[in-house]
């Protein structure tokens, strides 16, 4: 009985063993997809974790001024807090997506899409889709455009809600405080003047953001000294008025626009006006994409291509 019973415990426990290395090749086969995946994952996280690290690290403002051709997409950075305003035309929502993914950024805390024209808020639905997103700010206006009602889609999918800000409303970005100038003016005939107008104040830095804001916005209220102006409408003279100018004294004046741009942008106009005041004029069809520094007090720039 002994001896049967000591073989039949050989022969299931080479059984188990049998089974087990099946078990364990099988694992290895089926699997193999699956562990490379892992593995994979682990290398993505690890190099995220380390651009987390370098973007985290920054006590400065950063004010990227991103070259999209004959649009606007600006990003601003304080701390860990991130700001988004507009991004750029459709075919250039992933050149924004690309520029912020290699900064290391995941969350954008605020997305503002100035107003519903297409080089604004044309890329606005693949940032939506692509970060986690905190707070939308748009103007309380619509259009029929496939382009608005995409990124409305995206706001849906996400089950984000949009703010439309009033004059007077203010936003915090880590050390940097935001305020909204003006109430738009809601006009479907000409959404220009719908543009959300931010002003940025770092330390003893300034920063003016105009959207496509015309001069009928510029007449609505007076204008404090600031350091830096994104000026109006890709620097068409249906904007930035002397008046204006004479108010707001801009020492940097940044213009977005397309090289070789069929609407003729920047006017001369717009560009002597902003000569006579005294502006150092930054432009991303001649510069690229330009990249402010501001650590309260002193404002370095930073250009891609000269
Ligand atoms: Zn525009």
């Amino acid at each position: 009985m002994a001896r049967r019973r000591k073989t039949s415990t050989k022969k299931i426990l080479s059984t188990a063993i049998a089974l087990i290395i099946i078990g364990i090749a099988g694992i290895l086969g089926t699997n193999e997809e699956f562990v490379n995946t892992i593995s994979n994952m682990d290398g993505q996280t690890n190099q995220q974790n380390k651009q987390q690290i370098e973007f985290v690290a920054q006590d400065n403002l950063l004010i990227d001024y991103i070259d999209v051709g004959q649009a606007d997409s600006i990003l601003i950075r304080n701390q860990d807090k991130v700001m988004l305003i507009d991004a750029g035309t459709n075919e250039a929502g992933e050149t924004v997506v690309n520029y912020l993914k290699n900064l290391g950024i995941a969350q954008i805390d605020y997305v503002i899409g100035t107003h519903p024209h297409e080089d604004h808020i044309g890329g606005l639905d693949d940032v939506i889709n692509n970060f986690d997103i905190g707070q939308v700010y748009m103007p309380k206006i619509q259009t029929t455009t496939k382009t608005f009602k995409d990124v409305l889609e995206a706001i849906e999918n996400k089950n984000l809600t949009v703010t439309a800000p009033n004059k007077g409303d203010k936003v915090v970005l880590g050390q940097a405080t935001g305020e909204f100038m003006t109430d738009p003016i809601l006009d479907e005939d000409n959404l220009n003047l719908s543009s959300l107008v931010l002003r940025l104040e770092f330390g003893n830095n300034s920063f003016l953001f105009m959207g496509d804001a015309e001069k009928e916005n510029e007449k609505t209220i007076n204008w404090t000294k600031t350091d830096v102006l994104k000026v109006g409408h890709h620097g068409s003279s249906t904007s930035t008025s002397e008046n204006f100018l004479k108010q707001v004294q801009p020492q940097y004046a940044i213009i977005m626009v397309g090289k070789d741009n069929t609407y003729g942008l920047p006017t001369e106009e717009t560009i002597n006006r902003l000569k006579n005041i005294g502006s150092k004029i930054y432009r991303t069809d001649e510069n690229g994409t330009i990249q402010l520094t501001s650590d309260g007090n002193t404002i370095e720039i930073k250009t891609s291509l000269e």
